[in-house]
Parts: structure tokens; sequence; C-alpha cells
């Protein structure tokens, strides 16, 4: 890595941060040192980084910044158990992070892109077409500024869902970049089997992450139970079809011994019927899942409607029924736009619209 640009510490492995620190003529320990620093303590001042000599920190200010992101805006759910973060990025753009208290669960959605160029149709980032890619920085610091906010109040992020706006698996290196630093011993330490990554159905992407040593969970976004429905409303099943995908999850699940989670959002008198979930319960026969069950969120200009309460149970039942673990995940912040397919922001910077995501 050349030092001659200004280099954004932030986002960079330990390894990194020796290799530089060693282009900088320092030993190499000191990028521990700097990792420590950054993803431990949460610091983004190099003067606060009392260990390394005057002479080093004012070295490392000439030739590195520290990422610092910051909401520009925060909506709480009446019940006060979510809150969504609007983000402004170093460009201006912005992104919406969502953290949901649910019993001792702390669980952060976290954005891995502005925008997303997937176009589910029941999703409001889908709207936005893809804006651009986020840094293993800026998806890293969406974390790190709330644990600083939770850590004031002696509570901390236990888990973490790459479930927010954007595909995961279309910014792969990044996406796992920041996977590796939010489970550094040293830094955030959010658990392995506690981030779960979820994808809309990147088959190629979902192989590659099935031989990344990573034991993270994986949650696909099914939302049908044949090809014709799911053609209809997610575009990428054109290019991957369910059965690509089910492929696709059990050498996931057989490579890394972890139960695969199907989502599926469920859109009243389109993919709701019992004929649907014993389809469904079809699909999924002989891959260890569970399957989460999203009523839908509303969003605006889409012709589909939230299933009634015993349309709904009767979906839960029938996949039960045939033993596979079903929950109903009435989404936590749909007031504030925050339930799951409502991340939106809109195209224009100076607009805080909001309305978040999910794959
Ligand atoms: S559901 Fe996920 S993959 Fe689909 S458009 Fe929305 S953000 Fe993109």
């Amino acid at each position: 890595m050349g030092i001659e640009q200004t280099v954004d510490l932030k986002g960079l492995l330990p390894d990194e941060l020796e290799d530089l620190a060693v282009s900088m003529g320092m030993a190499s320990y000191r990028g521990r040192q700097i990792a420590a620093w950054i993803y431990g303590k949460g610091t983004t001042d190099i003067d606060e980084m009392t260990n390394l000599s005057k002479e080093v920190r004012n070295q490392l200010k000439e030739q590195s910044t520290i990422l610092n992101l910051q909401p520009v805006k925060e909506v709480w759910t009446e019940d006060g158990k979510t809150v969504k973060y609007l983000f402004e990025l170093p460009d201006r753009r912005r992104v919406e992070t969502v953290l949901m208290w649910d019993g001792k669960r702390r669980t952060l959605c976290i954005s891995s892109q502005v925008g997303c160029p997937l176009d589910c149709h029941f999703c409001a980032t889908g709207k936005m077409g893809l804006v651009r890619n986020l840094t293993a920085g800026e998806m890293l610091d969406q974390l790190i500024w709330v644990r600083r906010f939770l850590l004031e109040r002696d509570d901390d992020v236990t888990n973490v869902v790459m479930m927010g706006m954007g595909e995961p698996l279309l910014n792969y290196d990044p996406v796992v970049r920041a996977i590796r630093l939010m489970n550094l011993s040293y830094g955030p330490q959010i658990g392995i089997r506690r981030i779960t990554l979820s994808t809309a159905g990147h088959v190629p992407g979902i192989l590659r992450l099935s031989e990344e040593g990573l034991k993270i969970g994986l949650a696909i976004s099914l939302n049908a139970s044949n090809d014709v429905q799911r053609d209809q409303i997610m575009p990428i099943n054109k290019k991957w079809p369910i059965a690509a995908l089910l492929d696709a999850a059990r050498i996931y699940q057989q490579n890394l011994g972890r139960r695969i989670t199907f989502e599926y959002v469920l859109l009243h008198g389109f993919n709701d019927s019992r004929e649907d979930a014993n389809r469904l319960v079809e699909l999924v026969k002989g891959i260890p899942c569970k399957i989460n069950v999203i009523p839908w969120n509303p969003i605006d200009g889409e012709p589909f409607r939230r299933p009634p309460r015993p349309v709904i149970e009767q979906f839960v039942e029938t996949i039960a029924d045939a033993c596979i673990t079903a929950t109903v995940r009435y989404s936590k912040g749909d007031d504030i736009a925050a339930g799951c397919g409502q991340l939106f922001q809109a195209p224009s910077l100076s607009t805080s619209q909001s309305g978040p995501t999910f794959c």
C-alpha cells in the first residue's frame, strides 16, 4: 500500500494496518495498536492515540484520516424499542441503520449499499436503484457509532444483521471485510454466530461465502412458492431461479453446519394461500432451516396488501404442521418506516424522506 495518498484507516484489517505502519517507518506492532484504538476504543482522533509518540501521530495525521459517520436524524417508534438512524456519508449520501431492542437482544440492521439495483417490487430501497456501494469502514462505522451510544447507557449491540439497504453479496469484498472487523477480538467483538447476512438470492455470492470460512448466519429472501410467482416480484429470480438458489442454500448449510433462514414476505392474495404454504414446505424439505414469515409492510405505490391475521396464522400453522420452524416477524418499526422492505432515501441529498430495508 502506498502512503502518498491520504488513507482512511477505518476499514483496514489489522494486518493491513501493520503493513501501513511498516511503510511509514514504524514497527509493525504499531499497526495493532492503531487497530485497538480505532476498533476497540472507537477513537476518531489520532491525537488520542497516546501510546504513539507525537512524531508518529503527526506523521499519521499527514497521511491518513479516520472515518467518523454521524447520524443526521433519528426516529423512534412510539414504544421506544426501535430507532432508525439516518447516517450521512462523506459524499453526503445517506443510509439508514435500524436498532431494535427485543428482550436481551440488541439487533442492529446495517446497510451495505446506497440504494439497491435488484428492484424487488415489495421493497422501497429497490425503488432507488443503486447509487453506490458502501466501503467496509462505512458499514463498520454504523456499528461503532451505535455501540458508543449504547455503551454510554451500559448496554451493547448483541446481534448484527446485514439486512439494511442494499444487496450485501453485490458488495462482497467490503462486506466480508466489515464482518471480519465486527468480529475482531479487540474490536466490537460481535460473535460470528450473531452476525447474519441476508440476500435476495445472489447464487455466486452464496457459493463464495460458503467457502469463506465465516460461520455467519445466512438468510435468504424467498418470498414465493414457485418461479412464476417469484419472477413477478423479484427480477433476480430470472437469473437464478428457485432450484439454483436452494442448491446454493444446501451447499452453504452443509459447508457451515448452520441452519438457513428463509424470509417470506407475505402478500395478501398473492403468495399467502394454504397451497403456497404447502409448496413452500416441499421446496425447503430436507434443508435444516427455519422460515421467517413477514407480513408485508406497506410502501407507497405498490398494489400489495398485508394479509389479515387469520390468513397469517393459517400460513404459519401449515408450515409448522410439517415440523418446520416458522415464526412471524411483525416488523418492529413500521410506524417509522423502519420495517422490512421500507428503507428508502430520496435521491435528492437535501431530502431526508425515509422509509428502511431488507433483503
Ligand atoms: S429486498 Fe433487498 S435485494 Fe431486494 S431491492 Fe430491497 S434491498 Fe435490494
